[in-house]
């Protein structure tokens, strides 16, 4: 069903965040009839799919862009980029609540990062993976600062943002060496191997030997063979692109970073680090610390270890992601994971929602972000079926409560049509020599600016 005409329901949904979960969510509700109000932090829609995704991956980027589009144009969804929500940004929760709206999702994504607290961990020089994507991917406020990576750079973590990361450093920035640290051993690498195919070109096999070797005791100790799982490692070294970059890329197995070692001048000079056991886990493994520290010398360090959610939004917030009701409902699938939830009073937050990395850090890839926008919807129309007969605002009065405050607070919300000059003049600057992919302007006065030309 299209949502236009007499089949509309009458009901005005926000959806705070346009990424692939905020974007599944708003396309559904808004086949379902509903009135969908997008709001968005960045000017531009897409969320990760925009700023994370690795930009060369043109042809992902563009189906997702092109979904995205179809569903922005439909009639009853409207859309305002450049709108924050949270605390001394546009709107607050509680100014958001207060437009009258039937219900709120927030699919805001997972924009902190967590971190292992070692100390030395702000020394310069010490990047957390999710600020160099984004810088790599040019969102504002990140696409202009400068990286100094130096020569050798460690990675902590061995999941798919290291990877895109070392894709970068080794075919952008052709560092001499990018180290993939991990607190396990290979066994327990944890990216995808297509994903390794970027890379595996500049991979430094005869180190990768020679850590084998080092670590080959601790591996045999629970079981593992070393021999079969350098094998398997390394057979899916295949398929490897081209990156025409001298660059080295290792690993480093079985090694806790414990402090991050710096210079005269506060700069990284190297990690102090800990050789670690593995221990059998029921079928997993924990890594255990054995004592033994070492210096391990890089320039850089960078932090891949995972996302937590923005705690300063305003929404119920516990140990690095958003609270939601306790209480199952037995549904399927099941409105408690969806809903916000104040455990001081020990009552769901009535019509606010959660779906997407905003529900689950780092929780899997654009599909899976989509399927849970698609879930979050299917709660939030039974929760509007169970309120068919409440008053409700209408669209327009939702919208001139909406502006007034933006007016007062002197945003600068970008529409549709604004997004469509945009567009057309990132066109025209594409091919631009500093574009890996897609040419992007690299602050929001930049975009604002172009698109005001554009308009006139
Ligand atoms: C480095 C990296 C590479 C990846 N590569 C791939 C890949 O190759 N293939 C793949 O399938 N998946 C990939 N993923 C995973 C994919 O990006 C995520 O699954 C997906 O983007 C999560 O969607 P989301 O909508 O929950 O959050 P996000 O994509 O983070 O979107 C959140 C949206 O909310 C907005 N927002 C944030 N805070 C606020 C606020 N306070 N107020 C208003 N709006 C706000 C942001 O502007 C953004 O538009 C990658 C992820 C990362 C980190």
């Amino acid at each position: 069903m299209s949502g236009t005409g007499a089949d509309r329901s009458g009901h005005v949904v926000i959806v705070v965040g346009a990424g692939p979960a905020g974007m599944a969510l708003a396309k559904k509700l808004a086949d379902a009839g509903h009135e969908v109000i997008i709001l968005n932090r960045d000017i531009k829609f897409g969320g990760l799919a925009e700023y994370g995704i690795f930009p060369s991956k043109l042809k992902l980027r563009g189906g997702l862009k092109k979904q995205y589009w179809e569903m922005l144009e439909q009639p009853n969804v409207q859309y305002f980029g450049n709108v924050s929500i949270g605390e001394g940004k546009d709107l607050t929760v509680e100014n958001l609540r207060g437009l009258g709206a039937s219900a709120i999702a927030f699919s805001i994504g997972a924009q902190g990062t967590k971190a292992i607290g070692v100390e030395g961990d702000s020394a310069q020089g010490v990047f957390h993976a999710k600020d160099v994507v984004y810088h790599f991917n040019r969102l504002p406020g990140f696409g202009d600062r400068p990286f100094d990576m130096g020569k050798h750079v460690a990675i902590i973590g061995v999941g798919d943002v290291m990877v895109d990361i070392a894709h970068w450093l080794i075919r952008y920035k052709k560092v001499e060496r990018v180290t993939a640290i991990a607190r396990r051993g290979p066994a327990e690498r944890k990216y995808n191997p297509k994903e390794i195919r970027a890379v595996c070109s500049n991979m430094d096999l005869a180190g990768i030997a020679q850590e084998f070797a080092r670590i080959k005791d601790r591996l045999t100790a629970v079981g593992q063979h070393a021999d079969e799982v350098q094998a398997g490692m390394t057979a899916e070294f295949t398929k490897c692109e081209s990156t025409g970059s001298p660059s080295k890329m290792g690993f480093r197995f079985l090694a806790s970073p414990k402090r991050v070692l710096v210079d005269a001048s506060n700069r990284v000079r190297a990690l102090e680090m800990e050789d670690n056991k593995l221990e059998l886990k029921g079928d997993d493994t924990a890594a255990v610390g054995l004592k033994r520290l070492y210096e391990f010398p890089v320039d850089s360090v960078v932090f891949a270890v995972g996302d937590r959610v923005d705690e300063t939004v305003g929404l119920p917030y516990k140990n690095g992601v958003y609270v939601t009701n306790p209480n199952k409902t037995g549904n399927d699938p099941d409105d408690a994971l969806f809903q916000a939830y104040d455990e001081k009073s020990g009552q769901t937050i009535d019509g606010v929602f959660l779906a997407g990395w905003a529900r689950k850090a780092s929780e899997g890839l654009v599909g899976i972000a989509k399927r849970d926008g698609d879930w979050c919807a299917e709660v939030i129309g039974r929760y509007l079926a169970a309120r068919a007969s409440r008053p409700r605002a209408t669209m327009a009065d939702v919208i001139a409560k909406l502006q007034a405050i933006l007016k007062e607070r002197k945003s600068q919300p970008v529409d549709l049509d604004g997004l469509r000059a945009l567009e057309a003049v990132e066109k025209i600057h594409a091919g631009a020599p500093d574009a890996i992919g897609e040419f992007k302007f690299a602050s929001n006065a930049d975009m604002l600016a172009h698109i005001e030309r554009g308009r006139r």
